[in-house]
């Protein structure tokens, strides 16, 4: 048996001793010390870049790290993030994370939107990083503590027919995945939606990415519309009832025909309809709400706090679906979350490749945390670079995603590794209809 001195001496270095220290010492005089942007690219890959924000305390070793990117405008969002919100940052006491993200959303008056919102996501994941070391505490136990041990996730297949998805279905159930994104190509078009596109399209991307300007994509919604359904007929006639199959429309079809597809699905039985219509279509939600069962799933695309919160009040939609990453991070998941509660709505938190692990994180530890948890996307299969950048990942096995239990969120950031791969222009393809118009208009 120890002795009541060893056992003192022990106890005084062990890590729960240090974040004992630091959790009475700490917030009297912590301060933000310096705010840091890192924008790499670590595949460079065209989607690939991770725009990372540290925040540096003033106590030697305290720091937090927080992933604000958002595709498409990254660079925005890192000079928006160095130029107006850093500089009001230094010197506040980063444990304020709930007094710190309301003034941050309204120091710029005219507030919302993409660039503003990842950049302020980015903040609080890193400031909730920084309470979680301070504690000595992974941040679901800040949040309230695990509600379950582990997330079900799923994976996507995009086939050029429905042979090429039913295969890549089978194999992702021998994984072990208990639900799967469904997408195919429609006939007579060469690119859509998480698809695999044409040789022709392919090689015309790539020529686009040399000339520096965005490549063009052309999508027609009737082939689409008359697809889909046939898909799933097929995949519940060939893999059977069991799998959870989602779909999701990316908001590329009219409100009209999102109606007819949503109710051409209700016999297959969907996990969940993903993304049917754009965020301004109410009138359409209510629709498709009285005229079918088909759970629908929505909320990727928002990036103010409470946008689309009539989905949820009115109980239009299943599952939420926001990005962390872009609606205000873990302090407005948890909000929203909550705010679903009452009504049995579900969160699926979008966990795509192009956002980076420090997000996938945070999603976990929300996710971990909520009554209503329904799934939790997880882009599996980071590529080496990625994995040299960044410390530590969800961890996939036989269909779910755990995560450890170390202080804050758990990652940390290999920053020479990230310099070394710095950010790379590309652009989303422009998608237009055969005749040029844009779409979606
Ligand atoms: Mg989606």
């Amino acid at each position: 048996m120890l002795s009541r001195r060893r056992l003192l001496s022990w106890f005084a270095a062990s890590p729960a001793a240090l974040a004992y220290q630091r959790s009475v010492s700490a917030p009297r005089g912590l301060r933000i010390q310096s705010v840091e942007v890192l924008v790499t690219n670590p595949d460079q890959e065209p989607m690939g870049n991770f725009v990372l924000v540290k925040i540096q305390t003033n106590e030697p070793g305290l720091y937090g790290w927080g992933d604000a990117t958002c595709t498409g405008s990254e660079l925005g969002v890192a000079r928006f993030l160095e130029e107006h919100l850093a500089p009001a940052l230094v010197g506040r006491n980063p444990l304020e994370i709930e007094h710190i993200w309301h003034t941050l959303f309204h120091l710029p008056y005219y507030r919302s939107g993409s660039v503003h919102m990842s950049a302020l996501s980015g903040i609080d994941m890193a400031l909730w990083d920084i309470k979680g070391k301070v504690a000595g505490l992974p941040v679901y136990e800040l949040l309230g503590g695990k509600v379950r041990q582990e997330l079900l996730t799923y994976r996507s297949v995009g086939g050029r027919d429905f042979s090429e998805v039913e295969d890549g279905v089978r194999r992702l159930m021998a994984e072990g995945y208990r639900v799967v994104k469904v997408q195919v190509l429609p006939p007579g078009l060469e690119a859509g939606y998480a698809v695999p596109s044409s040789e022709r399209v392919q090689r015309e991307t790539r020529e686009a990415y040399q000339r520096g300007v965005p490549p063009r994509q052309v999508w027609e919604t009737d082939p689409y519309v008359r697809t889909i359904p046939k898909l799933f007929e097929h995949l519940r006639k060939t893999v059977g009832e069991e799998i959870g199959l989602i779909h999701d429309v990316h908001e590329r079809i009219t409100p009209s025909e999102a109606l007819v597809l949503a109710k051409a699905l209700e016999p297959y039985r969907l996990f969940y309809f993903e993304d049917p219509l754009r965020p301004e279509h109410l009138d359409t939600f209510r629709l498709i709400r009285r005229q079918c069962s088909t759970p629908i799933a929505m909320g990727e695309a928002f990036t103010a706090p409470w946008e689309g919160h009539e989905l949820i009040t009115e109980h239009l939609i299943d599952y939420v679906r926001h990005d962390l990453a872009h609606v205000g991070g873990i302090t407005m998941g948890k909000k929203i979350a909550t705010l679903c509660e009452p009504y049995g709505i579900l969160t699926a938190w979008h966990g795509p490749g192009n956002i980076s692990p420090i997000a996938h994180m945070a999603n976990c530890h929300v996710s971990l945390s909520v009554i209503n948890f329904g799934i939790q996307e997880y882009a599996v299969g980071w590529g080496e670079a990625v994995r040299e950048v960044f410390t530590a990942f969800p961890h996939y096995k036989d269909g779910v995603v755990t995560i450890g239990d170390a202080p804050g969120l758990g990652i940390d950031v290999n920053e020479a590794a990230a310099r070394k791969r710095p950010y790379l222009r590309r652009f989303r393809p422009a998608v237009q209809r055969r005749d040029g118009t844009p779409w979606p208009y």
